[in-house]
């Protein structure tokens, strides 16, 4: 366990932006981690790998708790993972183990706590899909409980867990199976198959054709890259939109396919064929991708993807994210609602 003061907290984002933490408290073990909490003076601030958070130029008052380690174990089918675990080591000890359910997730950068936050997804699989409980550390009365996973509300890239800062995960099960759980029907990846002669059908090369698919596409992050693509992803959820519309923003998508072949991809994306992309949705009100502002982009090859450029500042950021929010608005009547948490005070500007 480590304690630093007025600790600057952008090295440890993905966005390489914002403002220190007062006390920041950086713990590897289940039992460092529960003693931290059990210490902290009220709910601390929590990071895992930082890969999905806007923090705030004024940086976190108070404690910041960030749990990067911890252990996983197999008993049977049953996956059990502390939430600090790095989420890539968990799906490939499920692998190692012949386990099927946590391949399509591969190598997504995330803590597992973040994982099961924000129900992380990909190639047409879900955190929630596999998951059977999850122990929680209750801020309020200090207890440790275990819950079905069932209480969390999980849908596309949202748990309960997001509007209950006082709850803290600490440890979780997944339930996996020694046959496939999904197909993998998204067309990037079999495509890479094919090239790469891989078969979708096996559980290792299922991982190699992830891994490889979103190398392609430019999806890797590594936390201790001193130089890394600084970006937190997609930055904007897949909004619901009616049918008419879905139809009218598949005109943006620049692959080529059929509308049929674009609904059915928004369907893997993000369960329904009227869940639109939010790339198509920010190319249909005017924005480029490579869009600059000062030391701010929309990503060239990935226009949902900010990018902050070195000098940027999180109030930058969020200007932009604004911006695009409020233009979507007036010219597509479409609220865009950010993947992406701020955390502290963008009151500022
Ligand atoms: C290059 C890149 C590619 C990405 N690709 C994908 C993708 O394919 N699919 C996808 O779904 N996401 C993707 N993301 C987003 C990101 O990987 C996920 O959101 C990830 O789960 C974030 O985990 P984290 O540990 O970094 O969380 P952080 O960014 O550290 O925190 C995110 C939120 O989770 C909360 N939190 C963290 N730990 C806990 C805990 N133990 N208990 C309660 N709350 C907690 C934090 O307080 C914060 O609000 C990508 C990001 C990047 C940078």
């Amino acid at each position: 366990m480590k304690t630093l003061l007025n600790e600057p907290l952008a090295p440890y984002t993905s966005l390489r932006v914002g403002g220190p933490a007062e006390k920041l408290v950086i713990v590897e073990t289940y039992d460092d981690m529960v003693g931290a909490l059990q210490t902290a003076e009220t709910r601390p601030w929590l990071l895992g790998f930082g890969c999905n958070v806007l923090v705030s130029d004024a940086g976190l008052p108070g404690t910041t708790l960030m749990w990067r380690g911890g252990q996983v174990t197999v008993d049977g089918n049953e996956v059990i993972a502390d939430a600090g675990m790095w989420w890539d080591d968990v799906v490939q000890t499920a692998i190692e183990h012949g386990l099927w359910g946590l391949e399509l997730l591969s190598q997504i950068p995330s803590s597992t706590g973040g994982a099961v936050f924000g129900n992380i997804a990909a190639y047409g699989g879900q955190v929630s899909d596999t998951l059977i409980w999850v122990e929680i550390y209750d801020t309020k009365t200090g207890k440790i409980q275990r819950h079905d996973a069932d209480d969390f509300e999980f849908k596309y890239r949202h748990s309960s867990l997001q509007s209950e800062p006082e709850r803290v995960i600490v440890r979780v099960g997944f339930d996996l199976k020694t046959t496939p759980v999904h197909d993998l029907r998204y067309e990037s990846a079999l495509t890479i198959a094919g090239e790469k002669g891989l078969d979708p059908n096996d559980l290792k090369q299922r991982r190699e054709i992830v891994a490889e698919t979103r190398r392609h596409v430019g999806s890797l992050y590594d936390p201790n890259d001193p130089n890394p693509e600084r970006t937190a992803g997609s930055f904007f959820k897949n909004p619901m939109v009616d049918f008419e519309q879905a139809k009218e923003l598949a005109q943006f998508d620049e692959s080529g396919k059929t509308l049929e072949r674009i609904l059915e991809q928004s369907k893997i994306h993000g369960g329904s064929t009227q869940r639109a992309s939010a790339a198509h949705v920010l190319l249909a009100a005017g924005f480029k991708r490579g869009q600059r502002w000062e030391n701010v982009m929309l990503h060239p090859s990935h226009v949902l993807k900010v990018a902050t450029l070195p000098g940027a500042t999180a109030q930058e950021v969020y200007a932009v994210v604004r911006e695009i929010q409020e233009t979507v608005q007036t010219k597509l009547g479409i609220e865009l609602e950010p993947e992406v948490r701020f955390l502290g005070d963008f009151s500022s500007n």
